[in-house]
């Protein structure tokens, strides 16, 4: 099937354009400007005489009864939004999110492509396993995907054998521990930062602060001091936390000439290891930040409680800010979800020390972004033009002929009240619950096929594998 998306207002690259978008074999095959756009017939195009007196290749093309017109009058076109960063929990996890599942709730936020995180069970941490994720996404992804391949002490033999044309990157804990994927032996740090084919993305907190802060954290919660409910969570993994682990993280990428991207920003302080007088394609050391942390402050836990538990944890309105100016500054390069979805009862619980931290987030990442930054060329720059130029994607990430075809179509005047039993995620729950929003994402192209379609997704084809210019 081709189509023909007639009069969008296209955001893209800085400009916001009225156009009509012909995509073709999974390509974006044509982009025609408001003048040179006739007037189109709806529906399968059969008549033939609304064409005839067009030149253009593009309307030739759309002759043919394949081709369906998608009025998209006062709706906005944006590239596809490309999550760098999420946890779709397969294998191992599957009992609270899944490929299949996660990939239709991105679908449906307008997410065309993932990158999801090693921290499944077992561990992504060989080309063996990497190679598995790769084929259970080939089965079941309903959007394009890559996966990053974890680093351990002691597998930097996997590390260097990875392909960077085919693996979007290496994960590192940097100083902080999930399951054997700590690294902290400094000559592993060393060789991984000098060695490493792939950009290094990295969880930066630090162990030993967090230990000392939970070990305090104890001793005053015994003498009836504090309260160890959710509140306590940016006390324990504390800016000093972050900023410990990042600054050492860039000094090493400095020294040892890595390619290293930050993750998950949500300190005011850190902003301090980041340039924003270079362009995105020659820096070597790049910051993301997630929705939560621009949308969220820590006054929130009263409300929210452990529903908005993550790690790193969320932080002042102070850094709030200083990460939403950061956006506007440069100083952060993409927004990520880090959707990291578990089942509520597994949030819910009466103890601090057993809640588990993350929530899902990709199904509503755009909507909730408009509605904390009423600014749609900058939120596509962050989510869609930034994570392609960052990690070198292969034609993706902009409307542009030639370009495979993903993209999303977003209605500015047709908010919705996020929902928990709405959700399409596997867990069936959201943090923002009851949160009113402004906008809300139409259709989603993913190479060209129409997947998702006024709340019906069209499940027929699966997403590709992204590929990488390096
Ligand atoms: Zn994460």
């Amino acid at each position: 099937m081709n189509y023909y998306i007639k009069n969008a207002t296209l955001v893209n690259e800085g400009q916001t354009f009225v156009a009509s978008v012909f995509v073709s074999d999974g390509k974006i095959a044509k982009i025609i400007r408001e003048s040179q756009v006739p007037e189109l017939v709806e529906g399968p195009v059969d008549n033939e005489s609304a064409f005839n007196y067009v030149e253009c290749e593009a309307f030739r093309q759309a002759q043919q009864p394949s081709t369906q017109v998608i009025d998209a009058t006062g709706k906005y076109l944006i590239p596809g939004i490309i999550d760098e960063h999420v946890h779709f929990r397969e294998p191992g996890l599957t009992h609270k999110a899944d490929i299949y599942t996660e990939s239709r709730a991105a679908v449906a936020g307008g997410v065309t492509s993932f990158m999801d995180m090693p921290n499944t069970v077992p561990q992504t941490t060989t080309l063996e396993l990497l190679q598995q994720k790769f084929d259970f996404a080939a089965e079941k992804s309903l959007a394009n995907y890559s996966f990053y391949l974890g680093a351990t002490n002691d597998n930097l033999a996997e590390v260097v054998k990875t392909d960077p044309q085919k693996v979007c990157g290496i994960k590192l804990f940097m100083g902080s521990s999930t399951g054997n994927m700590l690294v902290d032996k400094n000559e592993v740090l060393v060789r991984l930062f000098r060695e490493s084919p792939c950009l290094i993305a990295a969880h930066c907190e630090d162990e030993g602060v967090i230990h000392a802060n939970t070990v305090c954290s104890k001793d005053l919660a015994s003498k009836g001091e504090v309260i160890l409910d959710a509140s306590i969570h940016p006390f324990i993994r504390t800016t000093e936390a972050c900023y410990k682990s990042s600054s050492k993280a860039v000094d090493m990428a400095e020294k040892f000439g890595a390619r290293l991207h930050v993750l998950h920003i949500s300190t005011q302080k850190e902003l301090s290891l980041f340039r924003n007088d270079i362009p995105l394609k020659d820096k070597k050391i790049t910051a993301e930040t997630c929705p939560h942390y621009l949308c969220f402050d820590n006054r929130d836990f009263e409300r929210k409680g452990f529903a908005i538990k993550c790690n790193p944890a969320i932080k002042s309105h102070r850094d709030r800010e200083a990460l939403l100016q950061a956006l506007h500054d440069g100083l952060i390069d993409t927004i990520g979800t880090d959707h990291a979805p578990h089942l509520l009862e597994e949030k819910m619980t009466d103890d601090y020390f057993t809640s588990k931290s993350g929530f899902p987030s990709i199904q509503h990442s755009l909507d909730i972004m408009i509605n904390v930054v009423n600014d749609l060329p900058l939120l596509v720059q962050l989510m869609c033009h930034n994570p392609a130029i960052l990690y070198q994607i292969d034609r993706r990430g902009f409307i542009r002929e030639g370009y495979h075809a993903d993209l999303a179509l977003v209605d500015m005047s047709a908010g919705y009240l996020i929902s928990s039993n709405k959700e399409y995620s596997k867990c069936g729950w959201s943090p923002y619950d009851g949160l009113q929003t402004h906008s809300r994402v139409t259709h989603t192209f993913v190479n060209g096929n129409l997947v998702f379609e006024n709340g019906v997704f069209h499940e027929e084809e699966r997403g590709m594998r992204l590929c990488f210019d390096r």
